[in-house]
């Protein structure tokens, strides 16, 4: 059973204006781990998401007004709330998502960075002044909000999707409307509870809590007071919720799959490259866009690799994510755990061999045990497809350039894995990645500071850094002659 500190922080109603809203229609949102009823949730449908969008956008000119300033002091305030409530917000998260404490713990901070950071770059939104040709007569470039902004994000993150939009729109003076996953709306919620303390005016930050995501996605998407749409989730979702988009020319940004390669060159150093294996492969369960999907481990150190990779995936603890010491919570539903066996038991039939792991276990909860494969073919599903779980697959490769060639070969271009110890072999390779992202000796790359995002069919545009600000904001070009 969910026990909270602050158990007021458990909000089940939709957060629209700045008040809470029921519904008579509601959904129950489960704790991953034991299959029991958290919360039923408000179900809000087009005509109470139509509300959402007029109440940001009657908030719009109140808060495009006030100065940077006046904004980030809010934001802070947010912040500064988050952090106070890290414990109860992560055990909430680890409840309606899965993945154990410690990390979601992380995420909360992780989170909340977005925030104070987007607080402060709001204050450094700069324009230029261009000379012309003409005597008497400048250029002013200066940028404004876009206005409304609608966004939609998947469960993996349930807090760092959200504040990674709703940050850098609220700092350029945009108001917000976040549909959150269907899995996981309360840790949605609770950030609202939190915005509500902090006194962020009502209308600049609601949630629209909701399980029936195409309707609502269609006003959220066609509604011609939103002036931009961020997604992040599946590719497939994503090109959908573009094309929808076209009809009011709205600015989008999206954040979609990701097919990572983890490439281990025979002079790195082998114990490091662990560490950012396990990282880059078993955080949130492997349930990430990041995750390494497929390792490519030097012929000359595969069998060190392999064994030392094993050990350390057979030595997690698998359990209710709210117990002491356990580093591997359950999947997030059936849909998710059928994928993972559906994959593992293709890329077996074609000739894999299971070196741990493997075999879901029975009773409640979609677990799936830390499986590491050897002798993965080309044609294995799980390299075209994102695995979505606790699995590492290797194959072992001869040369710098035969690596590279088999990394690229993805639709995807999110983010990239290299270890060397030959930092100009590192540069070299990895100017040759055809991803948004690389970690060159790193297993993570996510940082409030750093512009994540990818490149083919892994989206469009970038969100942290000063550039995910620009995101939210238009540029307007004034004239002047004197
Ligand atoms: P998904 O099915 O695309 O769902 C993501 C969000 O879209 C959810 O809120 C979902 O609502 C909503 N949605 C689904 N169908 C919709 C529709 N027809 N119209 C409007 N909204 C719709 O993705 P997922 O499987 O939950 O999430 C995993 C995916 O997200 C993976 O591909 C992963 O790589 C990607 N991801 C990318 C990043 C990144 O930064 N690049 C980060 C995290 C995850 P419901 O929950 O109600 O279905």
């Amino acid at each position: 059973m969910l026990k909270l500190k602050d158990e007021t922080l458990l909000r089940p109603d939709a957060y629209v204006d700045g008040a809470w809203t029921a519904s008579p229609s509601r959904f129950a949102v489960t704790d991953k781990a034991t299959g029991e009823t958290i919360a039923q949730v408000a179900d809000l449908d087009a005509a109470a998401t139509q509300r959402a969008v007029e109440a940001a956008a009657a908030a719009g000119p109140a808060w495009r007004t006030k100065t940077a300033k006046e904004r980030a002091g809010l934001m802070r305030k947010w912040f500064e709330l988050i952090l106070a409530n890290q414990e109860d917000l992560a055990r909430l998260m680890t409840a309606e998502q899965g993945k154990p404490l410690a990390e979601t713990r992380g995420e909360v901070a992780y989170g909340a960075a977005f925030i104070e950071w987007f607080a402060e770059e709001g204050k450094r939104v700069y324009g230029d002044v261009i000379p012309t040709f003409a005597a008497g007569k400048r250029i002013l470039v200066l940028k404004e909000p876009v206005g409304v902004v609608a966004a939609i994000t998947p469960w993996n993150f349930p807090n760092a999707m959200i504040t990674r939009k709703a940050a850098p729109a609220l700092a350029a003076g945009c108001t917000f409307i976040i549909k959150p996953a269907a899995e996981t709306p309360l840790s949605a919620t609770a950030l609202a509870e939190l915005a509500h303390r902090a006194g962020i005016p009502k209308g600049v930050f609601n949630v629209v809590t909701s399980d029936k995501a195409a309707e609502v996605g269609k006003v959220l998407t066609t509604h011609p007071l939103v002036r931009k749409f961020s997604f992040t989730g599946s590719t497939e979702i994503g090109a959908l919720l573009m094309a929808q988009c076209t009809s009011t020319i709205k600015k989008v940004s999206l954040e979609l799959g990701g097919n990572a390669p983890f490439i281990v060159f025979d002079d790195a150093d082998i114990d490091s490259a662990i560490d950012g294996a396990m990282i880059a492969k078993m955080r949130n369960m492997g349930e990430a866009c990041t995750a390494a999907n497929r390792f490519y481990v030097h012929e000359k150190v595969q069998d060190e690799f392999a064994k030392k990779l094993t050990a350390k995936m057979a030595g997690l603890k698998m359990g209710n994510g709210l117990d002491d010491g356990v580093a591997l919570g359950p999947l997030v539903n059936k849909d998710g755990r059928d994928k993972v066996i559906e994959l593992v038991d293709d890329a077996v039939k074609k000739g894999a061999k299971i070196l741990t792991g493997g075999k879901a276990p029975d009773g409640p909860g979609y677990f799936y045990p830390a499986t590491v494969l050897s002798n993965v073919s080309d044609d294995a599903k799980m390299l075209n497809d994102e695995i979505f779980g606790p699995v590492a697959s290797l194959q072992s490769f001869k040369s710098e350039d035969e690596v590279i060639t088999r990394a690229n070969n993805t639709e995807y271009g999110l983010v990239a894995y290299l270890y060397t110890k030959d930092l100009s072999r590192g540069m070299r390779v990895s100017e040759k990645l055809d991803f948004g992202m690389i970690g060159l000796n790193r297993g993570l790359v996510s940082d409030p500071a750093a512009p994540f995002g990818g490149v083919k069919q892994s989206g469009l545009g970038r969100e942290g850094a000063h550039e995910g600000l620009m995101e939210f904001m238009e540029t307007q070009y004034i004239s002047v002659t004197w």
